[in-house]
C-alpha cells in the first residue's frame, strides 16, 4: 500500500508560509483592498483597470504591441502581443465587472411619513433581507440636460452622509415573521432614506397653520433635498430619469479575523478576478502567446447587453488584433486556437452549511484557485464543460510553478450549480475552464475571501499566461 499515490489537497497557507512569501501577499491584498473599497461600480472598475494599464504603457493602436479597448466605460478588452504567430491565440482571462446591487429607479423620489425616500429595483441575485437597516453609499453617473456629467460618490468619505433602508422593528414584525424569508422582504420596500428635515420657514408657517400645512406637507422635504442637489451638483429631478445610480454597502474593504487572514468587503465577486488577472497581465512576460484580458459587465443579470459576454465585443477585438498583428490570419482562426480561463469565483465550504455542500467535492477557504470543469446545474445543464485535455494542459501550467489549486463543484448535484461567462467564450470554439478563489457569503454585501485564495489566484493567472 503507497499512501503517496492517493491525490491530497493541501491548504495554500502551508506553501506560503516564509516570511518573504507573507511580505509579497500583504503587497498584493493591500493593493487589492484599495481596489475593492473604492471601484463599487462597474464605471469605477474600467476607470481603475484602464488607468493601470495606459500607466503600464497599453494604448489605442492595435498596431503598437500593447493594446487596451474599453467599451462605453462597462467592459474592456487589453492584449499584448507575444512572439507566437497570432495563428496560435490567445492566452485570455475573463472575468466580470458588475456585482449585485440596488438600482434608482428612473423616477425614484418619493416622499411620506416624513421621509423622502428613493426607489430602488434591485439587479442580480441578492438576498434582499441583507440590505437592511445597513448603511449604503450612492454611486452614479448623472448626465445633465446640458450634456454636463456628473459623477456621484456619497457615502463613502468618513465625513460624508450615508443611506440606509429601515427595516420594520420586531415588536410590529409578527406577521412578517411568519412569512418565508422569500415573501418577508418585497422589492418595493426596499426604499433608500434620503431626507427628512422641513424647510425651517415651512415650520414657521405650520405654527400658523396646521391645516394648511397639511396641505403643502406633500413634497416640502422631496424640494429642500431637490434645492440641495441643485446646489452641490446642478442637476434637477428630471436628470434622474436618464441617471444610473447604484445604491452599493458604505465603506471599505477591511481584513477580517485577528490574524487578518481574510478580505472582507462588497464586489468580489467577480472584482477579485478582475483584480488577479490584471496584475498578472501586468506581471506576464513578453515573449510566448499573445495574452489578453477581457472584462464583461451584466454577468450577475445574465450577460445580455452589448457590453455582456453573449454580445460580438470580443470578437470584434480579435478581429482588430489580426488585421493588426497578423493580415493574413482570419480571426477565426485565432478564436478557434484561444486557451481561456473564464475567472470567476466559487462558493467556499461554508463552516455552517457544511451539509449543503459535497464535502469531497467542494472548495475549501485557502486551497488555492479553485478549477470548475464544467458550470449549469441538475445534470449539468446549460454547461460549459472543458476538455480533460485542456485541463490537463492549464492545471499542469500551475504545477509547474507551484501555484496552490484545487477543484470542486458548487454545492451538490441535485441543488447547487451556478452560471459563467465560459459557455459564451466556449461558442467562439476557443478551448476554456472555469478558474477562480471560492467565497465565502458570496452575493452578500459582504463577501469574504482568504488572503492565500488571492495571492495564489494572482499567481495562477499570471502561470497561465506565461504557460
Ligand atoms: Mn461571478
Ligand atoms: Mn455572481
Amino acid at each position: 500500500m503507497d499512501a503517496s499515490l492517493q491525490y491530497k489537497p493541501e491548504s495554500a497557507w502551508k506553501l506560503y508560509s516564509t516570511e518573504q512569501t507573507q511580505q509579497d501577499m500583504r503587497a498584493v491584498t493591500d493593493r487589492y483592498i484599495d481596489f475593492l473599497s473604492t471601484c463599487k461600480t462597474e464605471r469605477e472598475v474600467i476607470k481603475y483597470v484602464e488607468e493601470k494599464l495606459r500607466a503600464a504603457g497599453y494604448g489605442d493602436d492595435a498596431s503598437q504591441g500593447m493594446v487596451v479597448r474599453p467599451f462605453r466605460n462597462k467592459a474592456l478588452f487589453a492584449a499584448k502581443r507575444g512572439d507566437q504567430p497570432l495563428e496560435s491565440g490567445l492566452s485570455l482571462i475573463a472575468a466580470h465587472t458588475d456585482s449585485p446591487r440596488l438600482d434608482f429607479k428612473q423616477k425614484p423620489l418619493i416622499e411620506q411619513a416624513d421621509v423622502l425616500q428613493g426607489q430602488t429595483h434591485y439587479y442580480g441575485g441578492i438576498k434582499k433581507y441583507q440590505w437592511f437597516s445597513r448603511p449604503l453609499a450612492l454611486h452614479g453617473e448623472i448626465i445633465c440636460q446640458n450634456g454636463t456629467h456628473v459623477k456621484l460618490v456619497v457615502g463613502e468619505q468618513a465625513t460624508d452622509p450615508v443611506f440606509c433602508i429601515a427595516d420594520l422593528l420586531p415588536h410590529s414584525g409578527h406577521q412578517q415573521l411568519e412569512k418565508t424569508v422569500q415573501d418577508a422582504f418585497e422589492a418595493e420596500k426596499m426604499k433608500i432614506v434620503l431626507g427628512h428635515k422641513l424647510p425651517p420657514e415651512i415650520n414657521d408657517k405650520a405654527k400658523e397653520d396646521n391645516d394648511a400645512n397639511k396641505k403643502e406637507a406633500s413634497d416640502l422635504i422631496k424640494n429642500a433635498i431637490l434645492d440641495y442637489l441643485h446646489t452641490q451638483f446642478a442637476i434637477v429631478e428630471e436628470d434622474l430619469i436618464t441617471a444610473e445610480i447604484e445604491v452599493v454597502p458604505a465603506g471599505a474593504a477591511r481584513y477580517v479575523g485577528f490574524d487578518r487572514a481574510i478580505v472582507g468587503g462588497y464586489g468580489q465577486d467577480d472584482r477579485i478576478c478582475v483584480f488577479t488577472a490584471l496584475e498578472a497581465l501586468l506581471a506576464s512576460a513578453n515573449d510566448g502567446r499573445s495574452k489578453a484580458v477581457m472584462f464583461w459587465d451584466k454577468e450577475e443579470i445574465g450577460s445580455q447587453g452589448a457590453t455582456g459576454a453573449s454580445a460580438r465585443f470580443l470578437q470584434y477585438c480579435v478581429e482588430d488584433l489580426a488585421r493588426a498583428w497578423a493580415p493574413t490570419t482570419p480571426a477565426s482562426h485565432v478564436l478557434l486556437n484561444t486557451q481561456a480561463i473564464s475567472a470567476d469565483v466559487t462558493a467556499a465550504l461554508d463552516p455552517d452549511y457544511q451539509d449543503l455542500h459535497e464535502k469531497q467535492n467542494a472548495a475549501r477557504l485557502g486551497f488555492g484557485p479553485c478549477f470548475s470543469k464544467f458550470t449549469g446545474s441538475k445534470g449539468k445543464f446549460g454547461a460549459s464543460e472543458a476538455d480533460a485535455e485542456y485541463f490537463a494542459q492549464v492545471l499542469q501550467s500551475l504545477r509547474r510553478q507551484q501555484v496552490p489549486w484545487q477543484v470542486a463543484e458548487l454545492g451538490k448535484v441535485d441543488t447547487g450549480g451556478g452560471g459563467t461567462v465560459a459557455l459564451f467564450m466556449a461558442s467562439w470554439g476557443m478551448r476554456v475552464i472555469d478558474l477562480g478563489p471560492a467565497l465565502l457569503a458570496m452575493h452578500s454585501p459582504f463577501e469574504l475571501a482568504s488572503c492565500a485564495d488571492i495571492y495564489a489566484t494572482y499567481k495562477a493567472y499570471t502561470a497561465f499566461l506565461n504557460n
